[in-house]
């Protein structure tokens, strides 16, 4: 297995003398902070192990493990992200809302890569630049939830916070953090990124042919006549470039070696810290479970555990923000996990809710815009457009995802600054957890297997991507 994934000849340089250190390590660079600094600080997700040594005998095992990522790939990462904050580049993240180690099979793997190749090759036509491929997946495995416990029939139990915390069965045993679940998902994270690697060197390459995609959406007669002659267009266009690829072959073939990348939201932090690692000749700490930790929505207070862990850290990283969060509170972010203005660092998600869009994100663009600070925004069209059916099934309508992209673009026109990416919860399989793209809501019981929030399917996704395709050309 190659030690990095590259498409093209950039080589990034391995950082000399890293080496397992003692993750109690303070750094000097970044004042008071250590891989363990967060424990003084306030975690409103904190998970309730009931048994304080068992967790440090995992973490100890952990921390002794060989890492998932190496610190120059996380570098790589950084400096895509980078071009990406200039233009250059468009950033699509993708997976699943809770990753489960049910789902560590080779085909939802395959499946998962190949939607995401897919959309990647769209929006590399619709936008004219190189996408950055960020999967959530080898290590999206713990979640933040809303209330910490769930009552069903009179009974109280933790709530399901993902496989790397709790099981999901409403049972006491299954319910029960379990500290070695973290050992568990890490050992599920490095099949999942083993297999990612070697599929991603050459396994993929028969995806180049768009004329065998299954691209029925674009024939459906609800569409107009010029969205349906737009998606054409598009996948003639994709086609020719593949063809004209293909023949150049060897050298810039996108197809021979495709680059992905790993992210998972950094919530669990005794999992997050056994393996953050130092490269002493520059006294910089990395994340080494993966390349791209977030910030999520309930876990980006300023005083807390989880942005006490980021800042220390020199792996890009994501911030959620929603509707709730004010410009103050963007710049204060900023100053707190980028004081030095690393370009490449920090990634913008804007999941706001197509409803909320116009009337909350202007002002955040502005702050930013005027601050000078360097940022990638992208636009989680997700989250902030989760509604329950009649009959109490958590779903995302097609038409709401697609209105708030589309707005975030509107408000980035008006405001002079420019989306860089979009972040999707999907899947590459057939399910049906969201309304739109030819499931109705009485699809909804068919296939819904999601643990957690509602993911786009193979179809939804890729014609979700040609609508941004077309947007992109607008
Ligand atoms: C998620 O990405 O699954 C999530 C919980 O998002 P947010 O923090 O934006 O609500
Ligand atoms: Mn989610």
């Amino acid at each position: 297995t190659p030690a990095r994934i590259s498409s093209d000849n950039e080589v990034a340089e391995p950082l000399p003398g890293e080496r397992p250190l003692a993750r109690t390590r303070p750094s000097s660079r970044v004042g008071g902070w250590s891989p363990t600094s967060w424990k003084a600080k306030p975690d409103p997700q904190a998970i309730r192990y009931d048994d304080p040594v068992a967790v440090e005998r995992v973490v100890a095992r952990i921390e002794a493990l060989p890492p998932l990522v190496s610190s120059w790939e996380v570098e790589r990462l950084r400096s895509l992200i980078a071009d990406a904050q200039l233009g250059r580049r468009f950033l699509l993240q993708g997976g699943d809302c809770a990753e489960t180690t049910r789902d560590c099979r080779a085909d939802t793997i395959v499946n998962k890569l190949e939607i995401l190749l897919k959309m990647s090759l769209v929006l590399i036509v619709g936008g004219r630049k190189p996408v950055v491929r960020v999967g959530r997946f080898a290590g999206q495995y713990a979640k933040p939830r809303s209330r910490p416990t769930e009552v069903r029939g009179g009974v109280e139990l933790p709530s399901y916070f993902g496989d790397l915390v709790n099981g999901p069965e409403f049972t006491p045993e299954a319910r029960r953090p379990d500290p070695e679940r973290m050992l568990s998902c890490y050992q599920h994270s490095a099949m999942t990124l083993n297999f990612v690697r070697s599929f991603s060197a050459g396994g993929l390459s028969d995806l180049k042919h768009p004329e065998c995609w299954d691209l029925s959406f674009s024939e459906r007669e609800d569409l107009p006549l010029s969205v349906r002659e737009s998606f054409q267009a598009t996948t003639r266009q994709l086609g020719d470039a593949l063809r004209c690829m293909d023949a150049l072959g060897g050298a810039g073939n996108e197809l021979s070696r495709i680059e992905f990348f790993t992210s998972h939201e950094g919530l669990n932090l005794h999992y997050e810290s056994a393996q953050t690692r130092a490269a002493p000749s520059r006294d910089e700490h990395y994340d080494l479970t993966t390349h791209m930790p977030w910030l999520g929505e309930r876990t980006r207070a300023l005083d807390g555990a989880h942005v006490e862990f980021l800042r220390g850290i020199s792996n890009p990283i994501g911030i959620k923000l929603g509707p709730t969060v004010s410009p103050v509170d963007v710049l204060r972010l900023l100053d707190t996990l980028n004081p030095r203005e690393i370009p490449g660092r920090i990634v913008l998600i804007t999941r706001m809710g197509a409803d909320r869009v116009e009337d909350t994100l202007p002002p955040l663009l502005e702050v930013v815009k005027r601050a000078g600070r360097r940022v990638l925004w992208i636009c989680d069209p997700m989250h902030g457009n989760t509604i329950t059916t009649s009959s109490g099934i958590k779903t995302r309508e097609f038409g709401s995802i697609m209105r708030e992209i589309e707005q975030t673009y509107d408000a980035h026109d008006a405001c002079g600054t420019h989306l860089g990416g979009v972040h999707f919860e999907l899947t590459g399989d057939d399910v049906t957890e969201c309304i739109g793209g030819g499931v109705r809501e009485e699809d909804l019981s068919r296939a819904y297997e999601t643990l957690c929030d509602p993911r786009l399917n193979q179809a939804q996704a890729l014609e979700l991507s040609y609508c941004i395709a077309r947007r992109m050309r607008a």
